[in-house]
């Protein structure tokens, strides 16, 4: 009978392999037919407001990629980023992000500082890189380069075989600036804060949601607002949804807040009205206190 079992769940491991599998390849398709499309149709960057914390007005724009699948989905990137970064049709998907993000950048100059551009661990070891990003901003000389800033996820620092440091050194030479993405999840943070010369740290939700109600959070919130205060790096509170904890990171003196509170992602029309001085205005920005 144990045997049995035991072959029972070999057989239940073995289709959830398959299944597991097809899916990988099922991605993978429909990345590569994507990447073959109109990419701005297929792939449209989504837009996501990034607000000063003490008066909740736009100040940056976070890119973030979706896929729109022939037969109508619009998929997130949870869908599609991991199989990009594997098969690494990463890299022309994340320069298609970049170049739009520029666009962007030029058309809404106005209305916003800067905007976040999300950037894998595959796309900054890959050597064309920076050369690439160096021609797309030289072709744009208009554009501040400090206006773009790039995120980095911690596991960038582990997972790769070329120096980061240096990557990002030389990144920083052409003026872009350099984000820590969902700073304080990954086991070495500390390590990350030391050696990586970034210029912002974004802090990951899971600190932020439930801060109001949770003094522990708000205790570590504060220590590394005063850590990224004296190594000179702004910080931005991800993930904010209740406006108890928007509170909460204003009297922290917190500079800046991204999550649904202020505005979920949003297709590049509905940013654009959403960056209208009145629209702004209007957003559901009353405290509680
Ligand atoms: P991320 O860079 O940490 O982006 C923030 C994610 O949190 C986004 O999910 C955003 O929609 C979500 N979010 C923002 N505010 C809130 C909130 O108040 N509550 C909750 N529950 N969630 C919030 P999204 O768009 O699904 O992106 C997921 C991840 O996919 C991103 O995490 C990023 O790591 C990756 N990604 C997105 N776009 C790109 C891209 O162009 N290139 C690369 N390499 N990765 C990307
Ligand atoms: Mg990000
Ligand atoms: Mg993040
Ligand atoms: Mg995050």
């Amino acid at each position: 009978a144990a045997k049995r079992a035991g072959g029972n769940r070999m057989q239940i491991f073995s289709d959830d392999m398959r299944v597991e599998v097809r899916e990988r390849i099922a991605a993978e398709n429909r990345l590569r037919e994507a990447l073959a499309g109109d990419l701005t149709e297929t792939l449209p960057i989504w837009w996501q407001p990034i607000v000063a914390a003490d008066t909740g007005l736009v100040v940056g724009a976070e890119a973030l990629v979706r896929m729109c699948t022939p037969q109508g989905d619009i998929l997130g990137p949870g869908h599609f980023v991991p199989a990009a970064e594997e098969t690494g049709l990463i890299v022309p998907l994340g320069e298609h992000v970049l170049r739009r993000a520029v666009i962007r950048l030029l058309e809404w100059t106005d209305h916003l500082d800067y905007v976040s551009v999300n950037v894998s661990p595959r796309q900054l070891a890959e050597p064309d890189f920076v050369p690439m990003l160096a021609n797309l901003l030289a072709a744009h000389p208009a554009l501040d380069p400090s206006r773009l800033v790039l995120e980095i996820t911690e596991t960038a620092l582990l997972s790769s075989s070329v120096d980061v440091r240096e990557r990002l050194e030389t990144l920083k030479g052409l003026g872009v600036r350099i984000a820590l993405d969902d700073f304080g999840t990954g086991y070495s943070s500390l390590t990350w804060l030391q050696s990586v010369p970034a210029d912002v740290v974004k802090l990951d939700r899971s600190f932020v949601a439930g801060l109001s109600a949770d003094p522990r959070k708000a205790s570590i919130i504060q220590a590394v607002l005063w850590l990224a205060r004296s190594l000179g790096m702004s910080v931005v509170a991800e993930g904010v949804e209740d406006p108890a904890d928007w509170h909460a990171l204003r009297e922290l003196d917190c500079p800046s807040c991204q999550g649904y509170l202020f505005g979920k992602p949003m297709p590049p029309a509905a940013f654009a009205a959403f960056l209208q001085p009145a629209a702004n205005r209007q957003e559901p920005l009353r405290l509680v206190s």
